[in-house]
């Protein structure tokens, strides 16, 4: 009988100081070993693409496990058990993990989680997954809202800003989303409940806080950095909380050279007027609490409080098209790539 294999992405480049480009990733074929003790092997049914997954092919973040040329492509994802050497887990339950890039897995039990029940995986990958708890703790542990805050979100229509902006909705929160395109922007004021939205894109975003915020920011929940941060640390007030959530807009720059780096934002200084805070975070910071949160983010789920939206690109070939096009902004909710039922 002839030796299963698996099909794979590997890393082939590092992507630091430009975009992403198909050639930084190679589609190879490997054999696939039976899972060894305490391992299940799982059947890779949906892809979690997030940005983050760029610096992490760069080895800059030092936060993880370093990636090698060659490595297959870290991700979150999910897919179905078929065989198990662990007793949590037997053939047939769905899971969500860090399966990689790669049509099947074998990975310690201790690594992989069921979703809650009756979530399908699309679901847990997204509102109730990385992205959805990242809004969760960003928002309520950092941003610590209050009824009556003006909360303003960058990169609002995507899969972070979206469940920030629903979560400060339900906090009390007036609240007003930056996305790109007027498509978005209708989105999160028609369809999900925000007080308004700036189009940055085709508006000037500091004249537009200037006109939504007429009482100023408590709460900038911010995902892209750049200009965008500098607008609103202009608008915030006393007391307000700044949320480094993300900062799209320096991706693609070396960190190492000084040149290409963004300016550090003009306006910080008013961070002294208004005794505010600047806070970042890692979700990895939070996963003491993740169970209490995924019950809380489900039940908001389950009574339709909180929505949303998943681009899923169909086939495992996508997998580098769906990661680029989260830098484009191609994609309207949260990115996935699904390579089977589930
Ligand atoms: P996402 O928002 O669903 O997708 C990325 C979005 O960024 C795009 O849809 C695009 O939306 C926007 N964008 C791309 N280039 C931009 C630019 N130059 N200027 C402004 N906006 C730009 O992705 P996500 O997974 O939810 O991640 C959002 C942010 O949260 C990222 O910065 C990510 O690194 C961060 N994050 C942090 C943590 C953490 O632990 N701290 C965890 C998860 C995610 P438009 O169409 O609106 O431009």
């Amino acid at each position: 009988m002839s030796e299963p294999r698996n099909r794979r992405w590997v890393v082939a480049g590092r992507p630091i100081g430009r975009a992403l480009t198909p050639e930084d990733f190679r589609l190879e074929e490997a054999p696939l070993a039976p899972p060894g003790p305490g391992e299940v092997q799982v059947k890779t049914l949906c892809l979690s693409l997030d940005p983050a997954q760029k610096s992490w092919m760069e080895n800059i973040a030092g936060y993880r496990k370093p990636v090698e040329i060659g490595d297959v492509m870290p991700s979150f994802g999910g897919g179905m058990v078929t065989a198990s050497n662990h007793a949590d887990f037997v053939a047939g339950d769905l899971v969500t993990g860090e399966p990689g890039w790669q049509e099947h897995v074998n990975l310690p039990g201790a690594e992989l989680a069921k979703p809650p029940p009756g979530a399908p995986l699309e679901t847990a990958l997204s509102v109730l997954g990385p992205t959805g708890k990242t809004a969760y703790f960003g928002l309520l542990n950092i941003g610590k809202p209050r009824p009556g805050d003006t909360l303003v979100i960058s990169g609002a229509a995507g899969a972070t800003g979206s469940v920030v902006g629903q979560i400060g909705k339900l906090a009390g929160c007036r609240v007003i989303g930056i996305a790109g395109g007027r498509e978005k922007c209708d989105w999160l004021v028609s369809e999900l409940g925000f007080d308004g939205a700036i189009d940055y894109k085709n508006e000037k975003v500091r004249s537009r806080l200037r006109e939504l915020c007429p009482n100023g920011v408590d709460i900038f929940y911010d995902n892209v950095g750049g200009d965008i941060l500098n607008d609103a640390l202009a608008r915030i007030n006393v007391g307000a909380r700044v949320v480094i959530c993300g900062g799209i807009t320096r991706y693609n720059a070396d960190p190492r050279d000084p040149s290409q780096m963004p300016p550090g934002p003009r306006n910080y200084f008013n961070v002294v007027f208004t005794g505010a805070t600047i806070q970042g975070f890692l979700l990895s910071h939070f996963t003491d609490q993740f169970a209490l949160a995924e019950r809380r983010l489900a039940a908001w789920v389950a009574d339709g409080r909180l929505r949303f939206k998943v681009n899923v690109l169909d086939g495992f070939e996508s997998a580098p098209i769906a990661l680029m096009d989260l830098f484009e902004g191609r994609n309207f909710g949260k990115q996935l790539v699904r390579m089977g039922e589930g």
